[in-house]
């Protein structure tokens, strides 16, 4: 276990023509000891980059890596007691399932057989894999591969465990099955776990806390539900979520903000947090009410465009005026396409930013 801090940390990679990319932009992140932290963002964020300039595989332009307060910006890959998981398993081929876990001990340890042969055989145990030591990866499955390839890491009882999108090539059904063998693996070792993705549903169900990056700049650190009521920009407020959360284009005019073809009252203690720069009102799919009757304040009647049946719910894309927006409703409501219904934005469920920072304002 080791408590890893990245401070200020920056990766700049120089193109041949002599043009540079800040692939991570200044990066601060405090991973507490066992803690699980998913780092998430879309494709290009600079996920892969960070995870590997912890590991040692990547040099890093400025800033500090350490682990447990020593600084190992300068140590090799090989003397840090990391463990990576890769997407590809990145198994021997010719080796046995065994052999590709011992292997590893064998090399960078004065472990003797008898050691050896133990913890890879409670290691295969705890992944469900002790059928299958004597086989090679060819003649396993993707999943099956998969374990192996993370119980070769376990085995090494290294401080911490960095996996780059390790459930990515399995199918829908093993993915969900993993995610949670995976936590509870990783809550039995309690080992530091830094995991990256682009999946904010394997975000938002694994990690103790979620680091989320979008052009190689930190944009929130904080948990699942933190990111989900109170992110603090647009880009996280739009990233978690699916659907995602709408945004409707308003300014603030008296009492109300004012947008295309409607309006929005507010209260004092909003109001109060705002001026007259635009701002852009943000409210989720499954906080729009579908109501009976209108007349209240923020309650609107809208032209149903489309419906999606996802079982249990709807997602119902609606209309009002030009603004488009998707509200997630009760699957059992039959709403036809074409038909106005009632929709109230609560205000509780409102947030506000910035429309040009993207800052949440409330
Ligand atoms: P993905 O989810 O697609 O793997 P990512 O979030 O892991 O993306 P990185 O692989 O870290 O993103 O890449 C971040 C940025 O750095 C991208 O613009 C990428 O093109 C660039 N980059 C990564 N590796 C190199 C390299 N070796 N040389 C030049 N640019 C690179």
């Amino acid at each position: 276990m080791a408590h890893t801090k990245l401070d200020t940390v920056t990766k700049v990679f120089t193109e041949d023509d002599g043009s540079e990319i800040i692939a991570v932009d200044e990066v601060s992140i405090d991973i507490d000891d066992g803690e699980f932290l998913v780092l998430v963002g879309p494709s290009g964020c600079g996920k892969s980059t960070t995870l590997r300039m912890i590991a040692g595989l990547e040099s890093i332009t400025s800033g500090t890596i350490s682990l447990d307060d020593r600084v190992i910006n300068n140590i090799p890959a090989k003397d840090r007691d990391i463990a990576m998981v890769f997407q590809s398993y990145a198994l021997y081929p010719h080796m046995t399932v065994r052999e590709n876990m011992s292997f590893g001990l064998e090399e960078s340890t004065d472990m003797g057989d008898d050691e050896i042969r133990t913890r890879v055989e409670e290691t295969a145990e705890m992944m469900g894999i002790e059928r299958l030591l004597e086989r090679k990866p060819g003649e396993l499955s993707g999943g099956q591969q998969q374990r192996v390839a993370l119980g070769r890491s376990i085995v090494r009882d290294p401080a911490v465990f960095l996996m780059d999108e390790p459930l990515s090539n399995l199918d829908a059904k093993l993915r969900s099955s993993m995610r949670t063998e995976l936590q509870r693996i990783q809550d039995e070792l309690g080992v530091t776990t830094v995991y990256v993705t682009h999946d904010q549903t394997e975000a938002m169900t694994m990690g103790d806390r979620i680091a989320i990056l979008d052009g190689g700049v930190l944009q929130q650190v904080a948990t699942p539900l933190e990111c989900y009521h109170r992110p603090e920009n647009q880009f996280v407020a739009g990233f978690i979520g699916d659907p995602s959360m709408n945004f409707f284009d308003m300014r603030l005019e008296g009492e109300r903000l004012a947008g295309e073809g409607f309006e929005y009252p507010l209260s004092s203690d909003i109001t109060g947090k705002l001026d007259d720069s635009p701002v852009v009102l943000g409210i989720r799919p499954e906080d729009i009410e579908l109501i009976d009757g209108t007349g209240g304040d923020h309650e609107y009647a809208a032209e149903v465009l489309v419906v999606e049946p996802m079982g249990n719910e709807n997602n119902v894309h609606l209309r009002i005026g030009d603004t488009r927006f998707i509200a997630t409703v009760n699957g059992m409501r039959r709403i036809t396409e074409g038909e106005t219904v009632t929709i109230r934005l609560p205000e509780k469920a409102i947030h506000v930013f910035d429309r040009e920072t993207g800052e949440a304002l409330h």
